[in-house]
């Protein structure tokens, strides 16, 4: 494993071995865009590939891209073929294969568009797809279907009609801007988006899901967030999987955006060789919180197609809650959940503390295993009231 995944210093990869310009152009974002890993003749240039990796890599073409910023490849173990970083980004020959219960739209958000790009599930808020483009592309992605743009099927978000129905709907008070990843915006294109939104009274809360500051920290520049300052209240979902990921750079860019008032969440997805250990996942819970980030999902893996090899069973997610529950910080313990294969939503799964639910009580253990019973209220007894009543005739005499 790589030395420093459990320990929890932020280290800085920035720019490593990549090219005489790279030293200078480092920290610019544009420049991270321009130059990222998109090729397998690129790929090799740096990397030595695995046959997996390598046929990986000649299918994806047609399914979902590849492409890695310098900054996220800098993390990447080169000696290390099982390296958790490499198995989000460089694709696999597994991918190919489709398992029987996997799916092109594992959530069922096609079905609940009513204007393409804008998803309505829940009764009061709405999942508002911007863009089919991320800074970097993951392998499990669960808008394969759509992100990147070299599939069969493309996101065609219809802006004027997203908005007139935003407007229209008064139950909505809720936005998620997501995609791909709205950071990818300039800043006068999100400003002028989120200004829009903001002019609709009756939505209170606009929520952005970005893995920008995991992929591509340099984006968050001191302009954007004072941009983004202007549009509370705003609350950003980041997406950072392994403690590795939180590097000074993104420890720094969180910073930017926790100083700009901006609350702030990860959502981390249960990936096998990536983070289904407890030591890992502890090592990123108290990592994030050390990065001003509230840990607020962690969601087993949806069923894509061509996910098999990266997904988990249901119950390692489990026993990795029962892993945090009581041995580390609340706030750290994020709530696993399975979002419902067709469009169910987000089902929360818990580890089970009840023991038993007799009459009158219930029969709980505690993270060591010991056993506690919690009694339901007593009724006062009437005449136990009726004494109280006269004890306090006879006070007010
Ligand atoms: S950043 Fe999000 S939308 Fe983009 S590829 Fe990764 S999971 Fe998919």
């Amino acid at each position: 494993m790589y030395p420093t995944d459990l320990d929890p210093a932020f280290i800085s990869h920035a720019p490593g071995y990549w090219s005489d310009e790279a030293t200078e152009k480092w920290d610019d974002h544009r420049w991270q865009l321009r130059n990222r890993v998109d090729s397998l003749a690129d790929l090799e240039l740096r990397l030595k590939l695995t046959d997996e990796e390598r046929a990986g890599v000649l299918l994806a073409g047609t399914k979902l891209a590849m492409s890695i910023t310098p900054h996220f490849f800098n993390l990447i173990d080169r000696d290390d073929p099982d390296c958790p970083i490499r198995r989000q980004v460089i694709p696999r020959i597994e991918e190919g294969w489709n398992a029987p219960e996997e799916l092109n739209d594992p959530c069922g958000e096609d079905s609940h568009m009513p204007v393409p790009g804008l998803v309505h599930r829940y009764p009061d808020r709405v999942l508002f797809l911007v863009t089919d483009r991320c800074a970097s592309y993951c392998r499990y992605c669960t808008r394969s279907r759509v992100v990147s743009g070299v599939g069969e099927q493309h996101l065609e978000t219809q802006w004027e009609p997203a908005f007139k129905y935003l407007e229209q709907h008064t139950e909505i008070r809720d936005v998620l801007l997501s995609g791909g990843d709205p950071l990818l915006f300039s800043d006068d294109r999100l400003d002028k988006i989120l200004t829009r939104l903001r002019a609709i009274p009756h939505l209170q809360f606009i929520r952005i899901g970005s893995r920008i500051p995991i992929f591509l920290p340099q984006r968050i520049t001191p302009e954007l967030c004072t941009m983004l300052n202007k549009h509370h209240p705003l609350f950003i979902s980041i997406h950072a999987n392994h403690p590795r990921e939180l590097t000074l750079e993104v420890r720094d860019a969180l910073g930017r955006l926790a100083d700009a008032g901006i609350p702030l969440g990860n959502q981390s997805v249960m990936l096998r060789g990536v983070n289904d250990s407890v030591d890992v996942q502890k090592a990123l819970v108290q990592k994030l919180l050390m990065c001003r980030v509230k840990p607020y999902y962690l969601y087993q893996c949806d069923l894509i197609n061509g996910s098999s090899h990266l997904r988990t069973p249901v119950a390692e997610g489990v026993a990795i809650i029962e892993g945090l529950r009581g041995h580390t910080t609340g706030y750290a313990i994020p709530q696993f959940v399975i979002d419902g294969p067709g469009g169910g939503g987000k089902i929360p799964i818990n580890p089970n503390y009840v023991v038993d639910t007799a009459s009158g009580k219930i029969t709980l253990r505690n993270f060591e295993g010991e056993i506690f019973e919690y009694p339901d209220p007593t009724p006062i007894p009437a005449a136990d009231l009726e004494l109280l009543h006269q004890e306090a005739l006879s006070r007010s005499v």
